[in-house]
């Protein structure tokens, strides 16, 4: 359902806001007025271009789920992080930051984020800078900073609304996602608990719930906590030496293969390969003769 909370508006996504779709949101200042994160789905877009002013689209990060409709605005000015604005640039480096080498699979993704997500190379955009605040008229937005997920996402918080945007940090019973060549887990617990701190009495996440009126409370925990159960997973798993093939194959995050198998299994070495860098950058783990174990 989507929810008016004074100029901010919450845009439920189609199929309850998962993957490949997401919640938006619109921000009506009186001087601009803006959409974040176009992916809710296309009828949704259709009408609000059509009964609504929108002059900015605004990102909160580089991923294919947050744009799939932002074709339709075209003709606005595109805002978002610095960091996060390569891969927006060129397909090939979309495909490079998701770290994904095999050519075949390289082909299909590809195929896929250009037909299912229109993905169309942007030449330039406005940049945030973070903590700046934005003043829409009678709507101030101010730029929090959020690296982890991506190196440049972003949340939006509207003190005046005591609306918190977290964007991907999306309080799943999954978890976070920081499998990308540059997500870093550590950033990833830093910015949940930064977003935890922020004195917010709503919150919206792009994915799933997506609006929260009261606060999350324990969601907060178990997010944040999914992280140390899957390093626990790993670290249990490498009582006996074991190669990187052997622990992405053991399904330990997704708990079993998923279809379609190619992009989960993908997923699921993303992920293990984070914390196997984490594990052994902090000591707990080493590697011999090709496997890592325990120390
Ligand atoms: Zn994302």
């Amino acid at each position: 359902m989507d929810v008016q909370l004074g100029r901010i508006r919450f845009i439920q996504g189609d199929n309850g806001g998962k993957y490949p779709f997401n919640h938006s949101v619109y921000l009506e200042g009186k001087d601009c007025r803006v959409i974040i994160d176009p992916s809710c789905g296309l009828q949704k877009l259709s009408d609000l271009k059509q009964k609504e002013k929108v002059d900015q689209v605004w990102l909160s990060h580089w991923h294919e789920d947050h744009m799939g409709f932002l074709y339709l605005f075209e003709h606005c000015p595109l805002r978002i992080s610095e960091k996060d604005f390569p891969p927006l640039t060129d397909i090939e480096i979309f495909l490079d930051w998701y770290n994904i080498k095999d050519e075949q699979l390289r082909e299909l993704w590809k195929n896929i984020v250009l037909n299912n997500f229109n993905y169309r190379p942007q030449k330039d955009a406005l940049f945030f800078r973070d903590e700046e605040t934005i003043d829409l008229g009678s709507l101030k937005v101010q730029v929090i900073a959020t690296p982890g997920h991506t190196p440049g996402h972003l949340s939006f918080f509207i003190p005046d609304e005591e609306v918190l945007f977290l964007g991907d940090y999306d309080l799943t019973t999954f978890g976070p996602w920081y499998g990308d060549l540059y997500s870093s887990i550590e950033q990833t617990i830093e910015s949940i608990r930064r977003l935890k701190s922020i004195p917010a009495r709503r919150w919206m996440a792009s994915h799933n719930t997506g609006l929260f009126e009261e606060n999350p409370g324990k969601l907060w925990y178990d997010y944040e906590n999914v992280v140390y159960q899957r390093e626990e997973k790993i670290l249990n798993f490498l009582k006996e030496p074991q190669s990187l093939d052997e622990i992405a194959g053991a399904w330990l995050i997704y708990g079993k293969p998923r279809e379609p198998r190619e992009f989960f299994e993908s997923n699921e070495r993303a992920l293990v390969g984070k914390h196997i860098e984490y594990l052994e950058r902090t000591g707990r783990i080493t590697m011999d003769g090709g496997k890592y174990i325990r120390i």
